[in-house]
């Protein structure tokens, strides 16, 4: 299934795409049966999206609408937890980073984790205003965001996928200036409306290899990232497995599982998002997203 959150008729909404209509439960005679909320659904597991399912099913013309008549927001709004998110994921992105920053290129031998706050979810199309007193140097970063589903800890490695409840896209906008002045990472990924991501999730069954999506962005129609998930060096059910050894995973958890090349600074020369800019972000079998830089009211 696509599930999206979406705005109609002046209500935040969990819809299901299905070719370009949206059946949205909350419309239907059977509603109550059914989950309203993404957070809602992912932690109800398998008998919510089966309750769902028959809602959908069953679904009334009057809760079928145009899917360009909603207005699409991030699948998860407002995550529970900050965004989990790997640094230098795939070795060309490892290795023009550091031949970036004059560093010698080393492999990580053990997931790079930051995260960004939870203000910065933007919706799948939402404009990201870029504030040229915060930052000069903004960044793309396309991603494939993993949705946890069954919480756990110390999930092992042939588990793990079974854990996952389905797949979205994530641009993991970076301000280059913040990140590296202070240190830590978690300001300059956390601007608002850093993080935008969607345009829904793809349940985990829909997708046969998560190991194996093409993944590309382009800025101004311009391709500058295309890899495949393939490439990464942790792939999703070690990241997994690491991740929750000391640390409970919950239902809607959110992992942004890192960055091919092709990233604005690592460029020569370095390009950075102004306003005007437009970048879409897109992973095989899920969708593409696309968002407009635009200037901060003076
Ligand atoms: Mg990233």
């Amino acid at each position: 299934m696509k599930l999206v959150t979406c705005e109609y008729q002046q209500s935040q909404r969990l819809g299901v795409v299905i070719g370009d209509q949206v059946v949205l439960p909350s419309l239907s005679n059977e509603a109550s049966q059914a989950p309203t909320d993404m957070l809602e659904l992912i932690a109800g597991g398998f008998p919510a999206l089966d309750r769902l399912a028959a809602v959908v099913d069953q679904a009334p013309d009057a809760a079928r609408v145009p899917l360009e008549s909603v207005g699409l927001l991030a699948p998860i709004p407002r995550p529970t937890k900050n965004i989990m998110c790997l640094g230098w994921n795939y070795s060309e992105h490892a290795e023009e980073s550091a031949l970036a920053s004059n560093r010698e290129t080393k492999l990580p031998k053990h997931p790079m984790v930051f995260t960004k706050s939870v203000s910065s979810v933007n919706s799948p199309y939402g404009e990201f205003v870029a504030d040229a007193q915060v930052s000069q140097e903004l960044d793309w970063e396309v991603e494939l965001g993993v949705i946890i589903g069954r919480g756990g800890r110390k999930i092992a490695i042939e588990d793990a996928l079974s854990h996952v409840f389905g797949y979205t896209v994530i641009n993991d906008i970076s301000a280059r200036d913040v990140q590296s002045r202070h240190k830590q990472f978690f300001l300059g990924k956390s601007l608002d409306g850093a993080c935008p991501m969607g345009p829904w999730i793809v349940t985990a069954d829909e997708i046969a290899d998560p190991q194996n999506l093409d993944l590309r962005c382009w800025v101004n129609g311009e391709l500058k990232q295309a890899s495949n998930t393939r490439h990464q060096i942790f792939d999703l059910a070690k990241t997994l497995s690491i991740l929750s050894r000391g640390m409970t995973l919950a239902p809607g958890d959110i992992i942004s599982t890192g960055t091919p090349s092709g990233v604005g600074f690592a460029r020569k020369p370095p390009e950075f998002l102004k306003p005007g800019d437009v970048v879409e972000c897109e992973v095989e079998g899920i969708g593409k997203i696309k968002n407009r830089v635009v200037s901060a009211p003076s």
